[in-house]
Parts: structure tokens; C-alpha cells; sequence
């Protein structure tokens, strides 16, 4: 194992050359489509009581083959560019894995939001929303952020509102961020939809056999015991989702600051309203305590979900993991030395780009829905209810047998926007990871998901240049 692991951009771009190697592409493009077209960087001041504070923040846009360009905004006071060019490259191979008709970026702030008032983070974001704006690096033909670690609809809001507030002739203005509150033109289920992306991923994993085979695994989904990294917005909701509606066991799960571990499984609803009122996961009944808590990695389990920071899991962890599947529903939480080493060992890594492509999905829903100015299902439903009614009345005429209520009513149903969003997201997810086990199964090279993954996407791209010229 070697010494030192390769950084998150470094990752990337050895995990695309390694998918190159079985690709037939022409030279040089691979540099064009690894290089991040443009990157901003901008710090400025806000006045508080206390004096002015200074704030830096990233901003980089990774290919343009498709428009707008599409990636979160993080707020970490981590974050640095080198990352945000990372996770703007994994944007571009993630939206064209899966269709999504953009290219990739994302945007960061130096900052932790927790040691701000909400009236000074909401300062700090319309000031950060206005400098990313002016530069063209927020717009909804050019390039559209969302939420990521740290910010949530609430910001999105903000930066909606700075947007339209300066192009009010815009007419699409409001589609120049995704992620936001439905009653501010977000979209039914786009809060969720990372975290339910990755319940509808693995899902889809389970009913292959012969990928259960390959990865050791007996059995379906539900009773599985999983661990879980970080209980925010995309983990809280993976985990909710396949703890309440697949049965799974969530036997461990960790935290910034704390780590617990219950062999009987934590029911999640109640750990999450437990953090929120206590800021730890410590003494919460019936579990045991993790001393060390980035041990719980390491700990037994059938699937480790990490959900939180990337370059989690590094040389000096792979070889205790025992996982026989890591599901990345984090960005970049592998190095590329640890997938290495892990894929020697057999463990079944069902690739970021893939798992977590759910946010992107959906907020490619939200942005059409933007941009056309209707929700999803608003002109047909009601027609819908009178096609199932018409129906049920003639089979009940045919059959001179009464349908029951509840049934009845099943047939009625015209769908809703969540309804739609989420059936759109479970199809994606579906029809994606059954290109990638193809490719997968289809060639002795492509020894792991990750790999057919990259190939997949790229071969996309490399098609998108050649056809409309470089
Ligand atoms: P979030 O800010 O809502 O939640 C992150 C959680 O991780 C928080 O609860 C935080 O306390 C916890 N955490 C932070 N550092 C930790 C550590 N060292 N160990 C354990 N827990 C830690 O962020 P999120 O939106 O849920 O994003 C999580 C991951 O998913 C990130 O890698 C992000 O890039 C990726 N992702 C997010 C989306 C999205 O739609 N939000 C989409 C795709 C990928």
C-alpha cells in the first residue's frame, strides 16, 4: 500500500486515465475533457459589529460540451479550490452518465456557517451569490449551482432572489439555481432525492444475482446491515429510506463529532431528532458509544454508506474495512490508491458518479420546470382520473362485479409532481445501472463499476466533442 494517497483532483484524473486506457479516443481530447475550463476565485468583506470579516470562495466551471454547467455550492471551512476543481470534474462525468444534458462545475465559501446568526449567513450568501453573478458564473443558461455540504434550499433561495434582482428582464431567472423551497419554484422531492437516488441504486444492485455473486452477498436487500457516515441531508435520507421501506439494518452510524454502534439497528427518524436537539449522537439509548469514531468505518457490516467528506477512505483504512459493498453516496470518498487496493480485495464499490447522481437528476427536473414555466403533471392529471375512472366503470360493467374501494381508487390515482419526480429519478437509476453492469459483464477489463462507469461517461463526451466539433 502506498504511503501517501493521491488528493480528491488527483483521484479523478487517474481514474479517468485508467478508463482511458481501455478507450479508443483520439489524442489530446482526453486533456480537453480533463481540464477545468475556467476557475474564479474571490474574497470580499462584510462589516459585523465585531469589525469586517473576510471571506474567500471558488467557483469552477469543468467542461461546457453541454450548457448550463451544473454543480453544488459548498460551505466548509476546508473547502479549497484544488477540491472544488475535483468535484466539478466529477460533476461533468456524473450528468454525462446519466443523461443529464450539462456540463459540470461547483462552487465553494470558505466558511462554517454554524459560527454565524442565520441573518449574517444569509449577508454572507447574497454577497458571495452577487460577486459568482456579475461574473457570469451564475446564470441559467450558463451555469446553475444547488445545494451541496453545508447549504440547503434556504440559500438557494437567497441566491434566486439576488439573481432575479439583478436581471429582472430574465424571464428564466429563476432556473438559475436548483435545490430551492418548492414555494420559491423548487421542486416536490429534490431534498431527498440524493439520498433516495441512492435507496433506488442499491436497489437496482440487488436484483442483479449475478452482481450479488461477485460481491459475496447472499440474499436481498432488507436485513442487510449498514453503516453510515454522516447524518445530513443526502445520509439521514438514504438511511431513512432503506431502514423504513427495505427493511435494512443501520447498525452503525457517524458523525462529525461522534460515533454509535447498536447491533439491533437504529431506528432513524428518532437519531436524527436526537443530533438536532443535542449536537451529538452520544448517549442515545440503547447504543454504545465509538471512542475512536472513525474506527465504526472498520466496523462489521454488509454495506458502508459514507455520506459526508470526501478522502474518507484512504491507505491507511482500506485494508481493515470490511464491508463487502461501499456505497458512495459521498463525493470522492475513496482515494484512488484505496479503490485500488479494495478492488484487489473483491469489495463491491458502487461509484459515486453514479450513486449520487440523484440531486442532479432531479434538479435537472427542477431547472425544466423553471425554465418552462409548469409543474410536471398540472395538464394532465385530471385527465388521467377520467381515463382510470372510464375504465373502471367498463370493467365493472363488463364483469357485472363491483371493484373494491381501495383498488378503485389505485386505478383513479393521477400521479403528482413527487409522484413524477420520483418515478423519473427510480427510471434513471434503473436503466443507468444496467448500462454500467453491461459494460461491466460485457468486457474482461473492465475489472469494477468505477472503471465502466468512466468509460460510459466518457465515450458520451468524447461523441458530444466530436459531433459538434472541438
Ligand atoms: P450536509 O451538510 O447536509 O451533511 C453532511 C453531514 O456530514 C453533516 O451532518 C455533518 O455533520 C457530517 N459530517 C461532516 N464531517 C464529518 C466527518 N468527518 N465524519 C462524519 N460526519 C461528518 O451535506 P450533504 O448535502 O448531505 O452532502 C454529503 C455528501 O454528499 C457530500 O460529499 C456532498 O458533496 C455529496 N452530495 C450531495 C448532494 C446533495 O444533493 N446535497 C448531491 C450529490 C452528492
Amino acid at each position: 500500500m502506498p504511503k501517501k494517497d493521491s488528493s480528491a483532483l488527483e483521484s479523478v484524473n487517474l481514474m479517468v486515465d485508467h478508463a482511458c486506457s481501455f478507450l479508443n479516443m483520439p489524442p489530446g481530447l482526453i486533456e480537453q475533457i480533463k481540464t477545468t475550463n475556467s476557475v474564479y476565485q474571490v474574497s470580499f468583506p462584510i462589516s459585523f459589529e465585531d469589525g469586517f470579516h473576510v471571506f474567500t470562495g471558488f467557483c469552477a466551471v469543468h467542461s461546457e460540451h453541454r450548457t448550463p454547467s451544473k454543480g453544488g455550492i459548498r460551505f466548509s471551512e476546508t473547502v479549497t479550490l484544488e477540491e472544488i476543481e475535483a468535484l466539478a470534474s466529477l460533476m461533468t462525468f456524473k450528468c454525462s452518465l446519466v443523461n443529464v444534458p450539462f456540463g459540470g462545475s461547483k462552487a465553494g465559501l470558505k466558511i462554517n456557517p454554524k459560527n454565524y446568526l442565520t441573518p449574517q449567513v444569509e449577508r454572507i450568501t447574497r454577497r458571495f451569490a452577487k460577486e459568482l453573478i456579475k461574473r457570469g458564473f451564475i446564470n441559467p443558461s450558463q451555469n446553475v449551482p444547488a445545494p451541496d455540504m453545508g447549504t440547503s434550499a434556504r440559500e438557494m433561495a437567497w441566491i434566486a432572489d439576488v439573481y432575479r434582482s439583478q436581471n429582472p428582464h430574465d424571464v428564466n431567472g429563476l432556473g438559475c439555481v436548483t435545490g430551492k423551497p418548492v414555494s420559491q419554484s423548487g421542486i416536490p422531492g429534490r431534498e431527498e432525492s440524493t439520498g433516495r437516488g441512492v435507496q433506488y441504486g442499491l436497489r437496482e444492485f440487488f436484483r442483479h444475482k449475478q452482481d450479488l455473486k461477485t460481491a459475496g452477498i447472499k440474499g436481498s436487500l432488507g436485513g442487510k446491515k449498514v453503516i453510515i457516515q454522516g447524518l445530513g441531508k443526502v445520509g439521514y435520507h438514504a438511511a431513512k429510506f432503506l431502514q423504513e421501506e427495505d427493511d435494512v439494518k443501520v447498525v452503525g452510524i457517524l458523525e462529525h463529532n461522534s460515533a454509535i454502534y447498536s447491533d439491533k439497528g437504529f431506528p432513524i427518524e428518532k437519531v436524527k431528532q436526537y443530533l438536532s436537539e443535542n449536537k451529538t449522537l452520544e448517549g442515545f439509548p440503547k447504543s454504545e458509544t465509538v471512542k475512536n469514531r472513525e474506527t465504526l468505518l472498520e466496523q462489521p457490516c454488509d454495506i458502508l454508506i459514507p455520506a459526508a467528506m470526501g478522502g474518507q477512505i484512504t491507505s491507511k483504512n482500506a485494508s481493515k474495512i470490511k464491508a463487502r459493498i461501499i456505497a458512495e453516496a459521498a463525493n470522492a470518498p475513496t482515494t484512488f490508491e484505496a479503490d485500488a487496493y479494495l478492488k484487489k480485495k473483491g469489495t463491491i464499490i458502487i461509484p459515486d458518479i453514479y450513486l449520487n447522481a440523484g440531486g442532479v437528476v432531479v434538479s435537472y427536473f427542477e431547472w425544466i420546470k423553471n425554465i418552462s414555466h409548469i409543474s410536471f403533471g398540472r395538464m394532465e392529471r385530471r385527465l388521467d382520473e377520467k381515463r382510470g375512472e372510464d375504465i373502471v366503470k367498463a370493467i365493472e360493467k363488463a364483469t357485472n362485479v363491483k371493484i373494491s374501494k381501495d383498488l378503485k381508487r389505485e386505478l383513479i390515482y393521477g400521479a403528482d409532481e413527487l409522484d413524477l419526480v420520483r418515478s423519473g429519478l427510480d427510471d434513471t437509476m434503473r436503466v443507468t445501472y444496467q448500462q454500467i453492469r453491461e459494460r461491466f459483464h460485457s468486457s474482461k477489463d473492465m475489472a469494477d463499476l468505477r472503471t465502466s462507469c468512466y468509460a460510459l461517461s466518457l465515450e458520451k463526451i468524447h461523441k458530444t466533442y466530436m459531433e459538434m466539433g472541438v
